[in-house]
């Protein structure tokens, strides 16, 4: 439980406003989330799982912590392929342990992200490892509704290859939701998320079509967004490189020049 304390919880500040694009899902995951935290009719069924699909750094991780971010839940980040294969013997016992603390901490988010790695088909300690660690997690799922009727504790996984995964685990997420990537207005949202507060000089609908053709997932925007305010703070301190040989006291002195570069 130590363990789960101190490595799996994440603080998550995220909100859906971070979020470019995706409107459809994040709605879904704001009933979805909303009608499990209410006090629902018995015949309304909660969704035990979602899973969450469609190529890497789309949004999954992001979507999963602004549910956490919304409820103010506590929010389990999990790598299932970390944890099945750095703690092999006890991965299994460390989803037990998971689970007994978002239980106990509840409202709980948990996120197991790269959910493929365990049912990939392997005859090797890890494969058996991630076989039991699967075991218990789906075990875990099954008992949600009895173990915890007044407690949300909501299960979202991902991952990038969801023909990797076999039925028994596709059948216990019973909502599945594709993630795709940012089409050109989702694109242009993501750079404005990712350049709040700056001066942008630039023609975005130009910029959007060209990431777009290129296929451009969300982290690629974000990377795209980076390297260009670097070069714009390398513009605004031409010196920069000479700075290099400075020490840290001179360096803080000086500062970057950087208020060319907001609104402000
Ligand atoms: P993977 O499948 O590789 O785990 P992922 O789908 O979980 O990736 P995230 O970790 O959520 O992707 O996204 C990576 C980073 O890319 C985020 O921290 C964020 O900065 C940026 N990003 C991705 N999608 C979006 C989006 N829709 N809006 C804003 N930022 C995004």
């Amino acid at each position: 439980k130590n363990f789960v304390k101190n490595n799996l919880i994440q603080k998550s500040t995220i909100k859906w406003e971070d979020i470019g694009g995706l409107e459809e899902v994040k709605q879904l995951m704001m009933e979805t989330i909303v009608i499990s935290a209410l006090q629902k009719p018995a015949s309304i069924q909660p969704w035990k799982g979602i899973l969450l699909f469609g190529p890497p750094g789309t949004g999954k991780t992001l979507l999963a912590s602004a549910c956490a971010g919304s409820l103010e839940a506590t929010f389990f980040n999990v790598k299932a392929s970390s944890v099945s294969s750095k703690y092999y013997g006890e991965s299994s016992k460390i989803i037990s342990a998971l689970y007994d603390v978002a239980r106990e901490l509840h409202p709980s988010i948990v996120f197991i992200d790269e959910i493929d790695a365990l049912t990939t088909k392997r005859s090797d300690g890890i494969s058996e490892a991630s076989r039991r660690m699967l075991s218990t997690l789906l075990t875990e799922l099954d008992g949600f509704q009895d173990k915890g009727s007044d407690r949300l504790i909501l299960t979202l996984s991902a991952t990038n290859t969801p023909w990797d995964l076999d039925e028994a685990v596709l059948s216990r997420f019973s909502r599945r939701i594709y993630i795709p990537l940012p089409d050109k207005k989702a694109t242009k949202e993501i750079i404005k998320i990712n350049t709040k507060g700056l001066k942008l000089d630039v023609n975005l609908d130009e910029i959007a079509d060209k990431c777009v053709e290129r296929l451009y997932s969300g982290r690629d925007l974000k990377n795209l967004c980076q390297d260009a305010i670097w070069n714009m703070i390398r513009d605004v301190n031409k010196d920069l490189y000479k700075m290099a040989n400075l020490s840290y006291k001179e360096l803080k002195r000086r500062k970057l020049k950087t208020r060319a570069l907001t609104d402000d």
